[in-house]
């Protein structure tokens, strides 16, 4: 622990579980986690530094949102000059020129035509605020009517209510209730066993009829009650399950031609996660309104968003009244936050200096051997998959306990040095992308040892 001055867990823990007490910590098992923490208290590259100074390997970059790594010296700096600078600016009737700046460098990344940028300070709220645009929208052109979301089994867009709502994680919502009306496209979950690598086949038995459900749930409702369907390209907590080929341009031809609104929720998939700018690029298919957070500050300031087609723009100018009326009454006082503005701008310059997405396309195929490789060393996977660098394992289900696989594998490899997350039946990995193939090879092997481990 030279390296780093971080206090011991003895004294992280004055008082013991007691001066734990106060902080209700959020999706975590409190009770487990106060009984044996497990802290983080210094970051460096890809490593997390836990509080007795050993190195524990980044295996999900933060949240899905560290892949540039930690403690990134341009991003820290900007940061740094930011805060002095203009540590705040009020969000509303007043700017500051960073936001500007950032929204015209994210257009340059985004798929044509996407190009009118509103800020959040998180991708729950990127989420609700992409589905009051799509409401709002429609009613600015006379279709009020068009109310109704379609999301999809499994998806994931955050925890506020709209994001619960339109999202597919059972277990997210069943305490809260329904807040938008909703309806769920199925998964696209392969049958178990299937261990596709990378994106599945079209002509997958299982492919065939997912996108065209959207048309059963058309005819059920008409197309005139539905304002948007909303989908991760691929989902990321759901644990990493990619869509066959050609499912997600059939959700767009069949949105076009029925007039409601796409929406691609790219919080994980942005940013370079997939080896492109977007997932919206590395799938070829351009939503009418993509949403991101996470990554685009490398993960160090909270900051989100959602970027529209212009004449989706121009219809609520035009649709606003007089020049001083707000045209949209939805922003937040972190909307286009300065210093996470300016992490924004130098993680992006990051990102396209570093050649980040050329790494990202470079090492995915090491990433994908190595992972896939996982498939015999456990009776308990029962399935594996990937896209850029990401990766899911679905792992059988204890009867009775069924997230107890995937909760040991996690604690287990943070005992051997390897952070992973665990969520419903799947541990998820979602390395740096600075990771080197050595990291890469460690994490997966570590991963191997403890799978076999498992009775
Ligand atoms: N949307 C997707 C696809 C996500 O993966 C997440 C977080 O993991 C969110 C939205 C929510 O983002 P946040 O936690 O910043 O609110």
């Amino acid at each position: 622990r030279a390296a780093f001055a971080v206090p011991t867990s003895a004294e992280l823990r004055p008082g013991g579980a007691d001066w734990m007490a106060a902080h209700w910590m959020p999706f975590t098992g409190n009770r487990q986690f106060k009984a044996d923490p497990r802290w983080v208290v210094a970051a460096d590259g890809a490593y997390l530094i836990d509080a007795d100074g050993r190195r524990v390997f980044d295996g999900l970059s933060g949240l899905w949102c560290t892949g540039l790594g930690h403690g990134r010296r341009e991003i820290v700096q900007a940061v740094q000059r930011q805060v002095a600078t203009l540590d705040y600016a009020p969000a509303f009737q007043f700017g500051h020129p960073l936001s500007f700046e950032l929204a015209n460098r994210i257009v340059e990344r985004m798929p044509a035509g996407l190009n009118r940028v509103f800020f959040t300070g998180s991708g729950s709220e990127a989420a609700d605020t992409a589905l009051k645009i799509a409401r709002a929208y429609w009613r600015a052109r006379g279709q009020a009517s068009k109310t109704r979301f379609i999301g999809r089994v499994k998806g994931y867009h955050g925890v506020n209510f709209g994001g619960i709502s339109v999202g597919g994680i059972v277990g997210n919502r069943k305490l809260f209730g329904q807040a938008v009306e909703a309806d769920h496209l199925p998964h696209t979950q392969p049958p178990a066993g299937s261990f596709y690598r990378g994106q599945p086949p079209a002509d997958a038995p299982y492919a065939q009829t997912l996108a065209e459900q959207l048309l059963d749930l058309i005819a059920l409702h008409d197309a005139s009650t539905i304002a948007a369907v909303i989908v991760e390209p691929f989902s990321g907590s759901a644990g990493v399950v990619v869509p066959p080929v050609g499912y997600l341009q059939r959700l767009r031809d069949i949105c076009t031609q029925h007039d409601i609104l796409l929406i691609f929720d790219e919080v994980i998939t942005g940013f370079g996660r997939c080896g492109a700018w977007t997932a919206a690029e590395a799938f070829g298919v351009v939503p009418d309104v993509l949403n991101f957070a996470k990554q685009v500050t490398n993960g160090v300031q909270p900051l989100g968003g959602v970027v529209v087609r212009q004449d989706i723009y121009d219809t609520f100018m035009a649709a606003g009244g007089p020049e001083y009326a707000l045209e949209l009454p939805h922003g937040y006082t972190y909307s286009a936050h300065p210093v996470a503005c300016a992490a924004g701008l130098a993680a992006l310059h990051l990102l396209q200096h570093d050649e980040a997405l050329a790494r990202v396309r470079a090492l995915a195929p090491v990433f994908e051997a190595k992972v896939h490789a996982l498939r015999g060393a456990s009776p308990h996977v029962t399935d594996i998959r990937n896209y850029g660098l990401a990766a899911g394992l679905t792992l059988a289900p204890v009867p009775g306990e069924p997230l107890k696989r995937p909760f040991e594998v996690a604690m287990r490899m943070w005992a051997k040095g390897f952070y992973v997350r665990y969520g419903g039946d799947t541990v998820q990995l979602a390395p740096p992308f600075i990771s080197t193939e050595a990291q890469i090879d460690d994490l997966c092997d570590a991963l191997g040892q403890t799978l076999r481990e498992l009775t």
